[in-house]
């Protein structure tokens, strides 16, 4: 199962596991289901000691025995290895057995259970317990599925890694096995009004929703729109061009169906893609591809081993990469490249914007279809340490029944993410695996940047640090004032203790975290809730924060932090229009999508980079200038404001709580003063882009991806690193620049702050004596 499954890989309540195939800890399950077959959802399944029936599809039990690892390919291919060594092949298997001198067949072993889609089937768990299981087409590879579960304890959504784009939830509401869980659809313009379908429906207890693109919150091209681009683009270059179409993973066959129909060709594949096509249940791509490498100018073949046709050097060879993009940036790549095209510029290059994962958009919109009580997520990013999860009550409250947003913050809360907020490292990069496995000449990788993934600004966004401020729309303020002070103090000891201190105490206790979880969570909606376990803290509404005698820091400070989560609930459930994503309304507040666009963010004003050369207050949008000072004179400055800053808060906690925090002014200062240092700063070295340990953003895809640990010496993707283009580039300026550039810059400023923090002790020991001085002071 995909990193940060819930329950185990559980479906709560029934005792059934989903796409997980490892020993479990606790219960045992009595049946396992497997949605498809990319790596991170067959964990386990490779035991030769695994012995359980699982069900699935007819296309994924053949894509599971056919099965073959790289280096399988690769040695059967060099004809170093006669026999095709399977994966899986133990999961199908007939043992024999020697008696009395003879060869006896003795038993056969066929664990996978296949069943065709819609098609009820009856499954038992024990012996008075049973549930009907259903199979429906997941839009997300080559046999995979979603599975309705119904049973005694109600019916269970789960959608495994799917695409729920327009022409999937056409087919989903006319779909007979799943339209008494369709909600009755609501009229667009009065939340009241119900267009009723005039047939009894039920709500299903949970979705267990694919939540690989969640913070995606751009639309993105469907896949019919995706294809029709690429091909109208393909159509403008030389007839003679030879294309390789670097389909590196399972779920990108729409390409070759359109390229196949449109070019009226077939298209060459590897002996390992062909034995699995022809294998499968679909009839075009069974009749699309062919082994004979000049019998066509279109490949997909075995990317790390391709035929000669498009070798790795011939510049006649134009690459088609899939990428994450987000519709207004395929509308401009589209307009771009079609002018280029009609110059007369020879591209080596195109890009395809074929998502197989639903981003937040369309996951509203499948959610709104069923308004179920309860929303699982499938997959949670390790490195944001469960704030997306956090981020879902928002989500996804106002397309529930209601309650159903309490059901999931109760989760969340019960899961003890604020214990991990301060574990949160905002430089990690969480990698976009489609720019991992990337395949082409010279630039490819700078090209895939410039459009690729839904980045506002720049690399920030694949980092933890930008993702986390995506996620301040959706968060209730209290979390983010957590999230800020946990940023602030992993800044802060990279610096010398002296010279910033932290306003506020990070010596938090076990007690402390519960209080402060139980003020964060209870306090909702305006709803006023006061926590049980936490006498002394007497917390009464949203708006007033009294200070009581003998209250912990940590316990003033949720009082003076804690808001509530963004609510534009029945405004966003009235208004949505089908397949716009929601922050086309007005009101609501929301990222804005990768155009730059404006938006309101209602979430307090925190700037995560201390590199920004300028910082824009979120809510009026006025922008303080950068700083143009001795940097000596400034630190003085900063720490003298920082201390009228610290102490003013302390008095304004008292009395009301602040919309704009005053954290993030003294923030802003740091952030301005650490610009300022950078522009003095000499001697630090210029670093490349690091390299990343591997695909970490698990989207399954099998052993063909980038991780794949073998490549043998082949040629590979032509991944050069990004030359810095100067990092005295003025501050003041804030117009684009590479992405690259931007990302080398972070790493460059880091390492200045701490070069200049450490010359600055040694050259002002005085500046250390008055800070004491100022701490004693405030202390007493
Ligand atoms: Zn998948
Ligand atoms: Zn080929």
């Amino acid at each position: 199962m995909p990193a940060g499954t819930p329950y185990n890989s559980f479906v709560a309540p029934y005792p059934i596991r989903v796409d997980e195939f490892t020993e479990p800890k606790s219960a045992t399950p009595a049946l396992y289901l497997l949605t498809h077959t990319h790596s991170d959802h067959v964990t386990g399944l490779n035991a030769k000691s695994f012995g359980s029936i699982i069900v699935c599809s007819a296309d994924a039990k053949e894509m599971l025995l056919r099965h073959e690892s790289y280096r399988t390919r690769y040695l059967v291919e060099q004809k170093l290895q006669h026999e095709n060594l399977r994966t899986y092949s133990h999961l199908k298997a007939e043992t024999i057995k020697i008696q009395g001198g003879q060869l006896v067949h003795a038993d056969t072993r066929d664990l996978l259970r296949p069943i065709p889609l819609h098609t009820p089937t009856r499954f038992e768990l024990s012996n008075d317990d049973w549930v009907t299981i259903t199979l429906l087409d997941a839009n997300h590879c080559p046999g995979a599925v979603m599975f309705l579960i119904e049973g005694s304890r109600g019916a269970i959504l789960h959608t495994g890694d799917f695409r729920a784009e327009p022409a999937f939830m056409s087919a989903l509401y006319r779909n007979p096995y799943i339209q008494r869980y369709l909600a009755p659809r609501r009229s667009p313009t009065k939340d009241a009004a119900i267009v009723g379908t005039g047939s009894p429906t039920e709500t299903l207890e949970a979705i267990y929703l694919d939540t690989a693109c969640l913070l995606k919150t751009a639309s993105v091209p469907t896949k019919e729109e995706a294809t029709n681009g690429l091909l109208q683009l393909m159509n403008l270059l030389p007839p003679e061009s030879r294309f390789f179409i670097n389909s590196w993973t399972w779920g990108y066959e729409d390409v070759l169906k359109a390229i196949s129909r449109a070019f009226s060709t077939k298209i060459h594949v590897d002996r390992y893609k062909y034995e699995i096509y022809t294998h499968l249940s679909d009839p075009f791509l069974k009749a699309l591809v062919t082994r004979d490498s000049h019998a066509t100018r279109f490949h997909a073949c075995e990317r790390f081993d391709r035929c000669k046709q498009v070798w790795y050097d011939d510049p006649a060879v134009v690459y088609v990469n899939p990428v994450n993009m987000s519709r207004a940036k395929w509308e401009m790549y589209l307009t771009e490249t079609n002018a280029k095209l009609e110059r007369g510029e020879i591209l080596s290059h195109l890009l395809v914007p074929l998502a197989r994962h639903s981003p937040l958009p369309e996951l509203q919109e499948f959610v709104n279809a069923f308004q179920p009580k309860h929303v699982v997520p499938n997959f949670l990013e390790p490195k944001l340490k469960g704030l997306d999860w956090a981020c879902m009550p928002t989500m996804f409250g106002p397309y529930m029944t209601p309650g159903g947003a309490d059901t999931i913050r109760a989760e969340v809360q019960a899961a003890g993410i604020i214990d991990n907020i301060s574990e949160l490292n905002e430089d990690e990069v969480i990698e976009d695996v489609a720019i991992a496995n990337l395949e082409g000449h010279h630039g490819i990788t700078e090209l895939a940047e410039q459009w690729g993934d839904d980045s506002g600004e720049g690399f920030e966004d694949s980092r933890t640090g930008g993702k986390v401020r995506k996620m301040f729309a959706f968060l209730p303020k209290g979390i983010t004032l957590l999230v800020d002070r946990a940023i602030r103090d992993a800044r802060v000891k990279a610096l010398p203790a002296a010279y910033i201190e932290s306003d506020h105490d990070s010596q938090s206790d076990d007690s402390q975290r519960r209080i402060t979880a139980e003020a964060i969570f209870g306090w909702h909606n305006g709803t006023s809730v006061t926590p049980t376990s936490s006498p002394g803290t007497n917390v009464k509404s949203k708006t007033s924060s009294p200070v009581v005698p003998g209250t912990s820091t940590v316990g003033q400070f949720v009082k003076s932090a804690v808001g509530t989560y963004p609510s534009p609930p029945n405004e966003m459930r009235s208004k949505a229009p089908i397949y716009q994503p929601i922050n086309r309304n007005g009101k609501r507040s929301m990222p804005e999508d990768d155009t730059g666009g404006s938006s309101t963010v209602l979430a307090p004003p925190i700037v995560l980079r201390p590199s920004a050369p300028m910082w824009r207050h979120p809510v009026d949008g006025s922008v303080s200038p950068p700083l143009n000072k001795p940097p000596f004179l400034d630190l003085h400055n900063i720490l003298e404001e920082r201390d009228a800053t610290s102490e003013s808060s302390r008095k304004r906690a008292k009395t009301s709580h602040d919309q704009s925090s005053p954290q993030t002014s003294s923030h802003k200062q740091i952030a301005s003063a650490s610009m300022t240092f950078s522009k003095h700063s000499q001697g630090s070295q210029h670093r490349g882009r690091p390299q990343s340990s591997g695909v970490t953003r698990n989207d399954g895809e099998d052993a063909r991806a980038a991780s794949s640990p073998t490549r043998h010496g082949s040629p590979v993707a032509l991944k050069t690193p990004t030359a810095v283009q100067s990092r005295h580039r003025p501050s003041h300026v804030q117009s684009p620049q590479p992405k690259s550039a931007r990302r080398i810059e972070r790493q460059l400023e880091k390492a200045e702050r701490q070069n200049i923090s450490r010359k600055l002790s040694l050259a002002r020991p005085d500046l250390v004596a008055s800070r004491t001085t100022r701490e004693q002071r405030t202390l007493e």
